[in-house]
């Protein structure tokens, strides 16, 4: 087509009034960072709750942004109307909150955003991608194609038969040789139309680009026409991801690598509309161990791939992110180790050392990392953070944190803040099983297998009476050793271990058996601050109970 006809066709096709590209270029400024600054986003289409793959990716990319003092902003992808659900905006943005991330602009509710480079629904941006598009049909480079759904499925067979490629493109793209009056007939016959790229693309050149963590990708340049505006004008996500990011000023996309196949169609709209690519990271997908092998984590197979799943188990979230941080950067680990209390956001977080294929999810790992942190934590913040956990997702125990606040923080107090904290909790769930002694006296006993019922009851029985609350640690132990002797056991464990036939056991057997009366069990903190904590009123019905339930075994 002529000039003439490819305006009165752009004319045709956007008969309302659209601001030109040089406003737009206008009202989207170049952004004022520092040198190195990186621009991300975080582009979610508002289908609900994070899984962790999406977390995983937002992380990188606020990660990337903020270690460099760029921005990090939200962009809502609404254009598949299809697969959003109610409120998916809002569950979104309550996971990021969630999990602390700072998010500098764009969407901040279903409808409420702040910013200056927006609208950052893509749906309040139609008009914007119209302007673009009009350009495109100007230079003769996108035209309205009017083919069915059926006929493009017979392309595709007919292509398939023949071996050849599918899709719409060169001697297949029938609607690209349609006259304007065949356009201009179809139209005002009221046929529904989308708008197709033109692809310059012959299938011989090479889309050559390199991925911030895949490093130099080389693919066949793209030649299909591929739709940019669907039948009700809204982009597709390969047109809008292209406007958007570059009016956005986005520096760095970060996304899944299911997204490396389109690559080349989204290098080609950027050179034809005459923008600059931004750098491209494509992350693999998280994996899982399954068999003996290795295989993508699965939303449908594995609890853990919701974030949910984290909330529930009452993981913090700072947990999650370290974890999260281990498997970006495999240099973490030993950052960790000689910055032990440094925020995790004072790692130089680096895209380039990120592993190329998928990193593996290992709960049991994620579980010691969380013990670490949790270890690091203050009593006062577990106390507080224990409680407001149980508030949600267990209000039995809720009743039982808030009864005594004081109390509870004296829990967790026990063993903490020390140079070697205990690790024994990974998530607030698991403080449900830790405290069960402090608020309930015990009814069962954890007998070790070389201590009789009736030792047991001895050494409780003879350490009740001597058993002196006022005393310090030292002198609490002290009074422990002075009654091994009476029962038949060693004061001091090195002497036993020389000569073990002429004792029934150690000091630390004596222990066992008062750490038995007062918790049930074999492996607790701090003995002495148990106590301390319960008070001697508490331990001496324990002791009572636990002298009575051994004489009669
Ligand atoms: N909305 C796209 C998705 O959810 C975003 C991909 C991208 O970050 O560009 O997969």
């Amino acid at each position: 087509m002529n000039q003439d006809r490819l305006q009165q066709l752009a004319q045709l096709l956007f008969p309302n009034e659209l601001p030109s590209s040089d406003q737009l270029e206008a009202n989207y400024p170049l952004r004022d960072l520092s040198e190195g600054a990186r621009v991300t986003r975080y582009a979610p289409s508002p289908t609900g709750h994070m899984h962790l793959g999406n977390l995983f990716s937002a992380f990188i990319s606020e990660r990337t942004a903020h270690t460099t003092n760029g921005v990090f902003y939200v962009r809502i992808e609404d254009t598949d109307k299809k697969r959003e659900i109610e409120d998916g905006v809002s569950a979104i943005l309550q996971d990021l909150a969630n999990f602390g991330f700072t998010v500098d602009e764009g969407v901040t509710g279903e409808q409420e955003e702040t910013g200056i480079y927006g609208p950052y629904h893509q749906r309040q941006r139609e008009r914007i991608y119209h302007v673009y598009a009009k350009e495109l049909v100007l230079q003769g480079l996108a035209y309205p194609c009017f083919c069915t759904a059926e006929h493009l499925s017979e392309l595709r067979e007919k292509q398939e038969a023949k071996k050849l490629t599918p899709g719409y493109y060169g001697e297949f793209a029938a609607c690209r040789n349609l006259t304007f009056e065949q356009i201009k007939e179809n139209i005002e016959a009221g046929l529904p139309y989308v708008l197709r790229l033109r692809s310059p693309g012959t299938g011989e050149g090479k889309a050559i680009f390199d991925d911030m963590i895949k490093g130099k990708i080389e693919m066949p340049e793209n030649n299909q026409d591929i739709v940019l505006l669907k039948s009700d004008g809204i982009p597709t996500y390969h047109f809008a991801h292209v406007v958007d990011d570059h009016l956005m000023r986005t520096t760095h996309v970060v996304r899944g690598d299911e997204w490396i196949a389109s690559a080349p169609i989204h290098l080609q709209l950027f050179k034809l509309l005459g923008f600059k690519a931004p750098k491209y990271a494509h992350i693999a997908p998280l994996m899982k161990e399954d068999n003996g092998g290795k295989r993508k984590l699965s939303k449908r197979k594995d609890p853990e791939a919701a974030v949910s799943f984290y909330f529930e188990q009452g993981y913090p979230a700072i947990s999650v992110k370290e974890y999260l941080l281990t498997l970006a950067n495999s240099n973490f680990e030993e950052w960790r180790k000689v910055n032990a209390d440094a925020p995790q956001e004072s790692f130089g977080f680096n895209l380039k050392k990120m592993s190329a294929s998928g990193a593996l999810v290992d709960l049991v790992k994620f579980n010691d990392v969380s013990k670490n942190v949790i270890s690091r934590m203050t009593p006062q913040e577990v106390t507080q953070a224990v409680t407001a956990w149980a508030k949600e997702y267990h209000p039995e125990f809720y009743q039982k944190l808030i009864r005594n606040p004081a109390f509870t923080q004296g829990i967790f107090s026990i063993d903490r803040g020390g140079p070697k904290p205990r690790k024994d909790l990974a998530c607030w769930n698991d403080a449900v099983d830790y405290t069960e002694y402090f608020f309930e006296a015990p009814t069962s006993y954890e007998l070790p297998e070389n201590m009789q019922p009736c030792d047991a009851a001895a050494i409780i029985g003879l350490y009740q009476q001597a058993y002196a609350p006022g005393a310090d640690k030292d002198a609490w132990f002290s009074g422990l050793k002075e009654i091994c002797p009476q029962l038949g056991y060693c004061p001091d464990v090195k002497a036993y271990k020389k000569d073990p036939t002429a004792y029934k056991g150690h000091v630390g057997d004596v222990s066992t058996a008062i750490r038995l009366a007062i918790t049930g069990r074999r492996n607790t903190p701090d003995l002495y601050a148990i106590m301390q904590l319960l008070g001697i009123d508490e331990c001496q019905k324990r002791f009572e109970n636990a002298v009575a339930i051994f004489s009669n075994m």
